[in-house]
């Protein structure tokens, strides 16, 4: 309709202008593209170290981490963690469960390992703030969170120092190269990504995992899922997602030119805060579920209209759509119930959150 997109989706999302254009420039350059190169050749190697040493620059990773671009996505490690960490089914691994993918995490580790749950799920089955960090089991393997609920709003903005011996797992899927991780002092084991949010499109997954954890997967490990036999073979047993590697390398480029993960981390903050700023003095008539200012996701802001009101929602949705603000509503099956969600990733920029919140204020106003 002739109207720029603002596009606030849970993700896949919104890539950043500059990533766009030099993506389209792929297919005008001189040299061939990885969409349709030999994932052997050196050209598409060039781009596959170029892609690990970028990632390793811009999220500052210890020599001591591999990085691997894996297939299955989220969902995928959600099995591969167990399958590379604890040899059979009896070892016993925590899951911290704050929201919907920890939990979803946690269903499907339960096939390959033996989960210690520890959950703050509300009897009425949201979620509003984090499990206690007290206690935890000192024979697990590891000990598995999720950085950032995408579904909740509830955000790690730092990792926990645990006091027990056994690694930390993340589930950074949305979080992931928007702040700086310590990778050494919060003893991180793994740290996975589906790049569908802050580093690139659906159809790759990145793993960072330190060495000494390599070597003894499960014997049920499937190839595909095992970060041994991925790191021994230098990210090639079988074909990598060469196109969605070139992505990868040039958002990380995009982001080191930007600034790095300080940058997107400030940028994250003034972003969510603007929005968070406008609901909080809205006297109800906006509305987000986590109270506590220490756990607002940056990302994910969860909130209401009006109560939950549907016709004042739909009308809300319909006026944002015509100045070009889309992906408020998505269809996810989690049933969020009344609220929508605005997602800021990296590819979201300053100005597009100020038209989104001009546009609230507005709508407010005129609900009144
Ligand atoms: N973890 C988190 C935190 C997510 O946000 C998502 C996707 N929304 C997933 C896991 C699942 O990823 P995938 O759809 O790639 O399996």
């Amino acid at each position: 309709s002739g109207v720029t997109p603002l596009n606030f989706s849970p993700g896949p999302t919104s890539l950043a202008a500059e990533v766009q254009t030099s993506i389209k420039a792929l297919f005008d350059a001189e040299r061939m593209c990885s969409m349709y190169l030999s994932h052997r050749s050196p050209e598409f190697f060039d781009i596959l170290v170029s892609a690990v040493q970028r990632c390793r620059m811009a999220m500052n990773i210890p020599k001591e981490y591999e990085i691997l671009f894996m297939h299955g996505g989220g969902h995928g490690q959600f099995a591969a963690v167990p399958l590379n960490l604890c040899t059979h089914g009896d070892e016993k691994a925590t899951y911290l469960v704050n929201g919907t993918w920890s939990k979803r995490a946690l269903t499907d580790a339960s096939k390959y390992c033996r989960p210690v749950v520890v959950s703050s799920e509300n009897q009425d089955g949201t979620f509003t703030h984090n499990p206690s960090l007290e206690n935890l089991d000192p024979e697990s393997k590891y000990v598995y969170l999720c950085s950032n609920e995408t579904v909740n709003g509830i955000e790690w903005h730092q990792l926990p120092k645990l006091g027990i011996k056994a690694p930390l797992v993340i589930d950074a899927s949305s979080d992931f190269s928007t702040k700086p991780i310590d990778w050494v002092g919060c003893n991180v084991g793994v740290l996975y990504a589906c790049a569908s949010k802050n580093i690139g499109h659906p159809g790759l997954t990145l793993c960072v995992i330190r060495r000494d954890l390599l070597g003894t997967p499960s014997p049920l490990c499937p190839g595909v899922l095992c970060y041994t036999t991925n790191t021994r073979e230098g990210n090639l047993w079988n074909t990598i997602a060469t196109f969605n590697v070139e992505v990868v390398n040039i958002y990380m480029q995009w982001m080191i030119a930007q600034g790095g993960v300080h940058e997107m981390e400030r940028r994250a903050i003034a972003k969510s805060s603007m929005l968070y700023d406008l609901i909080d003095k809205s006297e109800g008539f906006y509305t987000t579920p986590i109270a506590d200012p220490t756990i607002r996701s940056r990302m994910n802001i969860p909130f209401d209209v009006a109560g939950g009101d549907e016709a004042t929602t739909r009308n809300f949705l319909i006026q944002g759509w015509e100045r070009g603000i889309v992906g408020l509503r998505t269809l996810t099956p989690f049933g969020v119930g009344k609220y929508l969600r605005a997602s800021l990733y990296n590819g979201v920029s300053m100005d597009q959150v100020e038209v989104l919140v001009a546009f609230m204020a507005n709508f407010m106003k005129t609900c009144r």
